[in-house]
């Protein structure tokens, strides 16, 4: 923050401990103190008489602020694609190109440079799929040759040549974008085999089927991915070749098997796409190098990119690396390692290796896989040289590294290292040791953990006193619980989300085309698969609970249903997923709350030492209030009191009060609700003492607390057709129904709600007003500091504004003379109009805070119903990316975010250093968090369990800010 506004800040704070009551007196406080500028109005109108900016008050004519210079968050392409170099040798590559590499890239060439065992590649920029794109998926201009000149450079390197028939260079041509999105984009293996280089291998090898076995694979990966063929033909042809044979396994088929399957699998191709299979390697090189890029804009990397918030110009590398085997007997093998658990963080090395196998046999989870441990007895040699390579990478890295390998002939080599996708709790685990092994320093381990993954962490566990049936017992993959109806069809998922039921997708194993679904669902369940399975790795990386390789249940896709041990459950019927443990449980079990780690404790006070944004609560109970408090909530900032109203003893009164036909009548329900709503307020109040509660007076429409009007008239009409009716219960019933009628709105939510209440119905607001300040002075003499912060809602005129303040400084002031004991609070307003931001200085005359709505400022600055347009057209406006984002989620920052601005700007030339915040649901979420920071609100306002999310998206705020200022002043330096 700057000295400037530090100042400013601790001038206002000290202005507003000075200036305990509102009304006029604080008004007159703050004008004395030069607080609140412009021409005096009358204060002493009580009442709607007010006038507004008229067009000869020109002092009052505030203009418009500039619009915003830059658009939101850095998801636009640079403007101009200047296409350099297309391609790099993994020498000429490194961890400071990853954005033009890519991460497979980057860290191949990182790799190379410190001198790991990488066989040799090259990598065709990001620049390029981005431009590839641009051409309508045409090679840019000399890429092909570009492409040539690095196969010969291949060819010196390895001494073998590409296409050759004495001694072969096979490939692979793998993707990788800057980030990583694992199993999302695709790769081919084994590239270079034709009918010539195949026998050139058998007799390179003397091993037949070794040759022949990577042969048909590699036709069925072309086939699978270059050509877009469906994997079934290929299975079902190894499924007869396999059982002909009579052996367990594919690994047991023979040369001559493996042969004739590739004359078939040929045959499928031809058949299904009328060409033959290319055998000119160039061909297959240049086409597979294709296919690569167009994965990049397949629907599962579309999904994956939206729910992770990736932008699309963003593209894929490809990354062409020389063959390596782990398939040449029981002295060969591959595995994938993380250097700490990925899903405790605990410091050991974690993975899996399959003898025997190729790369694709584990990451599918179609073998079952060893623990990494084994390879430690099977070739205690080759398992220290990795776990040395491990630490070396870790070390490098400064982070856990997930590294895949393969063990050729007995010689290990490092295919691809990066940072491991990990859970949330490893997250913070990782990040606080890291630290503490001085790997890292405390703003690194801020930035490495995502504020929306640690919410996970907060969520519930299943309560560990319930007990409840097991139905089976598989990995824990990814930790948290989540219950929900079980569905095996990833669109069934994606339907039921859309009607807001929770599922569990249950799957054999996922693949990435399943991706949407399991965005959709709450957790995941496969019978398939290890630890580091698509379903395991993707889960942990979304944060959803996941249970994989329940190998004991049985799944019937077709007749959509699992038996475990002669019990079946069919789709549709409830189940808790346990990814903690790895159990699964039939039914929805309860959940007791999380609880925070001594790690994410210290994580959470470092981002204290950096963030400036306060962060609040939304809070409504004491025990809610003292949830926020224990999660590091510094106040309350919504405390929405009708929540009080809906409790079961309260709400036959509060339907009495609101059937009242005279202020009299009602008057005398609201004494009855007077001493409940006092007993509230002083919970929350003591719950948070010493700390600002800001609580809003009535809001949401009356219809809400009363019977439904078609429910009501189908009663009346029954009780009037009835034979044997109480004539007492018929015009009971009938009266509720003319006071229903009364008060049914065809538009509630822009009706007879928010701060128009308080205009219609002063003596709820006055009853309000007496039950917080009855319980603040009571606290006061029991020497329990209390701040108090009443909130009107959804003012959008200034006579609103101050007919309210009036009404309520007055009420607040007859509590305080009638206690004999003053307490020091304030009135202040949600700002959720437009209008309101419009005419927020004048408002801020009257107003001694201001807290952002975000909720109704989104619904009405774009005019979508926010009850409605979720569940409709939302959706689709995403799909088709007319929103970027939910904009009832995240901020929309040029849109609702310039109101915003607006009306703080606005506030705060009335009211110098007026504290501002926001309270709708934005509060919590991490980019919006990063907006409030740079607009310079005072806080942010979320739900209890968000409170820890936005303690650290708001320090990241602060770092981000501090690298970008770093990173501008190198940029001049260099200049
Ligand atoms: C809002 O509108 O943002 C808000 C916090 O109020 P509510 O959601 O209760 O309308
Ligand atoms: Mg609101």
């Amino acid at each position: 923050m700057s000295k400037s506004k530090k100042s400013q800040k601790t001038e206002a704070k000290k202005a507003s401990a000075k200036s305990p009551h509102g009304g006029k007196a604080a008004l007159k406080a703050a004008k004395s103190n030069g607080k609140v500028k412009g021409k005096a109005k009358p204060d002493g109108l009580a009442g709607l008489v007010l006038a507004e900016i008229g067009p000869d008050d020109p002092v009052r004519r505030i203009p418009l602020p500039p619009p915003r210079k830059a658009t939101s968050r850095k998801l636009e392409p640079p403007t101009k694609l200047h296409l350099g170099k297309m391609t790099y040798s993994f020498e000429e590559g490194g961890a400071d190109l990853r954005d033009l590499l890519g991460g497979k890239g980057a860290g191949l060439g990182e790799m190379t440079r410190i001198g790991l065992p990488v066989p040799p590649g090259f990598t065709v920029t990001t620049e390029v799929c981005r431009r590839f794109f641009e051409l309508g998926r045409q090679f840019p201009n000399g890429l092909e040759e570009e492409i040539h000149r690095r196969v010969v450079e291949l060819e010196r390197k390895t001494g073998k040549e590409f296409g050759g028939e004495v001694n072969p260079l096979l490939v692979s041509v793998r993707s990788g974008a800057r980030v990583s999105m694992p199993g999302m984009m695709d790769t081919v293996l084994n590239l270079g085999l034709n009918n010539r280089t195949c026998n050139a291998l058998v007799v390179l090898t003397k091993n037949d089927k070794f040759a022949w076995d990577a042969y048909r694979r590699f036709v069925q990966m072309f086939a699978t991915v270059v050509l877009g063929m469906k994997k079934e033909p290929f299975e079902e042809v190894l499924k007869r070749y396999v059982a002909k044979a009579r052996v367990g396994s594919e690994s047991e088929l023979t040369a001559i098997a493996f042969r004739n399957m590739t004359s078939e699998y040929k045959a499928l191709v031809r058949h299904y796409t009328k060409k033959d299979f290319p055998e000119d390697v160039f061909i297959q090189l240049r086409m597979a190098v294709e296919a690569v890029f167009n994965s990049w804009n397949s629907r599962r990397a579309i999904d994956y990119r939206k729910h992770s918030h990736y932008p699309d110009w963003w593209g894929t590398a490809v990354n062409v690396v020389t063959m390596v085997f782990g398939n040449m007997g029981t002295d060969s093998g591959t595995g994938v390692a993380f250097t700490r658990d990925p899903s405790t963080g605990q410091k050991k090395l974690y993975g899996e290796f399959l003898q025997n196998a190729q790369g694709e046999d584990v990451v599918s989870g179609t073998r079952t896989p060893v623990k990494i441990s084994e390879l430690e007895k099977q070739q205690p040699k080759i398992y220290r040289q990795f776990a040395d390579v491990a630490d070396k990478l870790e070390k490098h890295y400064h982070d856990m590294q997930d590294i895949e390998f393969t063990i050729e002939r007995a010689k290990l080599y490092i295919l691809q290292t990066r940072s491991g996708k990990r859970s949330a709790a490893a997250a913070v685990q990782i990040a606080a040791d890291m630290v503490k092994e001085r790997h890292i320093t405390r703003e690194e381990a801020l930035m490495r953990i995502e504020p929306a993954a640690i919410a996970a962490l907060l969520h519930a566990q299943i309560d560990e006193k319930h007990k409840a049936q097991i139905l089976v017992k598989g990995l824990n993959a990814a930790p948290g619980a989540a219950a929900g109806i079980v569905v095996f069809d990833p669109d069934v998922a994606v339907e039921m989300k859309r009607e807001n039921k929770k599922t569990i997708l249950v799957r054999p194993m996922t693949t990435p085309d399943d991706v949407h679904g399991m965005i959709a669902a709450e957790g995941i369940l496969t019978s398939q698969g290890g630890a580091t399975s698509h379903a395991a790795v993707v889960a942990r990386g979304m944060g959803k609970p996941a249970v994989v390789g329940a190998e004991t249940m049985l799944i019937d896709l077709r007749a959509r249903q699992f038996t475990v041990k002669g019990e079946t459950v069919k789709e549709g019927d409830p189940i808790t997923v346990d990814g903690t443990t790895g159990i699964v449980y039939r039914g929805l079990l309860p959940m007791a709350a999380a609880k925070l780690t001594p790690q994410f404790e210290h994580i959470l006070k470092w981002a204290d030492e950096y963030r400036r944004l306060g962060v609040y609560a939304n809070a409504d109970t004491p025990e809610d209030a003292k949830k926020a408090r224990d999660f590091g909530a510094e106040g309350i900032g919504l405390c929405r009191t009708e929540h009080m109203f809906m409790e079961q003893e309260r709400l036959p009164v509060v339907q009495e009060m609101i059937m009242a036909e005279t202020p009299d009548s009602r008057r005398k329900c609201l004494e009855q609700l007077l001493p409940m709503q006092r007993e509230d307020f002083r919970g929350i109040l003591r719950a948070m003492k010493g700390l600002p509660v800001t609580i809003r007076l009535l809001d949401p429409p009356l219809h809400e607390f009363l019977p439904s009007l078609e429910d009501l008239l189908v009663e009346v009409t029954e009780l009037r057709m009835g034979a044997k009716t109480d004539p007492t219960e018929l015009s009971a019933k009938e009266r509720l129904l003319r006071r229903v009628r009364q008060l049914h709105e065809t538009n509630p939510m822009l009706g007879l709600r928010v701060c128009r209440l308080g205009i219609v119905f002063p003596e709820i607001y006055q009853m309000q007003v007496r039950a917080i300040m009855e319980a603040a002075t009571e606290l006061k003499k029991e020497r329990v500091d209390v701040r108090p912060l009443i909130m009107i809602p959804g003012v959008g005129t200034v006579t609103e504004m101050k007919a309210l303040r009036d009404l309520v400084s007055a009420e607040a002031e007859r509590i305080i003379k009638a206690a004999g004991t003053r307490v020091n609070y304030q009135i202040g307003t949600m700002i959720e109009m437009p209008r309101a931001c419009m005419v927020a200085h004048r408002i801020a005359e009257h107003a001694e805070f201001f807290s952002f709505g975000t909720n109704d400022l989104t619904q009405l600055v774009f005019g979508y119903s926010r009850d409605d347009a979720e569940g409709s057209f939302i959706p689709v406006y995403l799909e088709k990316k007319i929103l970027r984002e939910d904009p009832f989620q995240v901020i929309d920052q040029d849109g609702v975010g310039e109101f915003m601005r607006m009306a703080m700007e606005r506030g705060r030339a009335t009211r110098e250093g007026m504290k501002i915040g926001i309270c709708g649901e934005h509060g919590g979420e991490p980019h919006s968090v990063e907006f409030c920071h740079h607009l310079g609100l005072d806080y942010v306002s979320c739900s209890p369990f968000r409170v820890p999310v936005a303690r650290l998206a708001a320090a990241q705020s602060v770092l981000k800010e501090r690298q970008a200022e770093a990173a501008g002043a190198k940029k001049v330096d260099q200049d």
